[in-house]
């Protein structure tokens, strides 16, 4: 099933898209799509909802803006140069572990939101993610059993502020975190609906022009090493995002110059059965 969350920022209400494409209203049995309802576990009692009361449930118009699917979860954890073609592009050795980083809750946007140039940045970059949806606690968790506490998957923009990342000393949380520096969905897919995680198309265009293509299958660390590798060093919870790295074709990485985002500029992404996003950067306005 594709989870979704619509309504103005903030005050989104939980829904589902069904296989026809028509989303509709689940908040009459859900209350949010939030560490809570993944823990009951609440997406097998959705889906048997969805199967008798689908049909008679309110439509939401195609009009109603989408925000994240999953409702700020307690975590985003990344996946640094999980590809070895993005390792190589940024001028850094292969990882013999994964490389992990935080990302702020509060840069969650959603996935049609425009992308605000942060205060001070320069040096705007994109990264195209799979990024995976945890379901139930998980702590010390083996490889063998990971996918069993993946509830779903979804699409997100790891967004960068280069400068900040790289140039300014210290974790690359730094240029991370800025408010909407996380689109995330359209949907949240259930696991069941991906049963090969490793094989998903992945492309991201910059006004029309596609520069990052690859897949999923690229990947140096596959998404059950990476739920169990994290669950070594931190407790997940049921909600929690783990983002799984970019592969190659990001600004930083253009040769002969870099090429950073500007006001204006139309960034397009998808990952095969993810949907797709469309973000406008705007510029810095001291209102957000
Ligand atoms: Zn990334």
């Amino acid at each position: 099933v594709k989870l979704i969350r619509f309504g103005a920022a903030g005050r989104e209400r939980p829904g589902v898209e069904l296989a026809n494409g028509i989303r509709v209203d689940v908040s009459p049995v859900v209350t949010d799509f939030d560490e809570h309802f993944f823990a009951v576990p609440g997406i097998p009692a959705l889906q048997h909802w969805i199967a008798e009361h689908a049909p008679t449930a309110a439509i939401i118009p195609s009009t109603e803006r989408l925000g994240p699917p999953v409702a700020r979860p307690s975590k985003i954890v990344c996946i640094g140069l999980n590809f070895r073609d993005h390792a190589a592009e940024s001028g850094m050795p292969l990882p013999s572990e994964p490389v992990i980083f935080f990302k702020a809750a509060t840069a969650i946007a959603g996935p049609a939101d425009a992308v605000m140039i942060p205060k001070g940045a320069s040096k705007v970059d994109w990264e195209v993610e799979l990024a995976v949806v945890i379901g139930r606690r998980a702590k010390h968790v083996s490889r063998h059993a990971a996918l069993d506490y993946v509830a779903g998957y979804l699409l997100h923009n790891d967004y960068s502020e280069r400068s900040f990342q790289l140039e300014r000393g210290g974790q690359w949380v730094k240029g991370k975190s800025a408010d909407t520096f996380a689109p995330l969905g359209p949907w949240l897919v259930t696991a069941d609906e991906i049963p090969q995680p490793q094989n998903l198309a992945m492309w991201l265009s910059v006004n029309g022009e596609r520069l990052q293509d690859s897949n999923s299958a690229n990947m140096i660390f596959d998404v059950a090493t990476l739920v169990s590798y994290v669950s070594e060093f931190m407790t997940l919870l049921p909600g929690d995002v783990i983002s799984t790295g970019t592969p190659a074709g990001v600004g930083m990485g253009m040769k002969p110059q870099p090429r950073y985002l500007k006001p204006g500029d139309l960034v397009e992404l998808g990952i095969d059965g993810l949907g797709v996003q469309r973000q406008t950067l705007v510029a810095y306005t001291e209102s957000q």
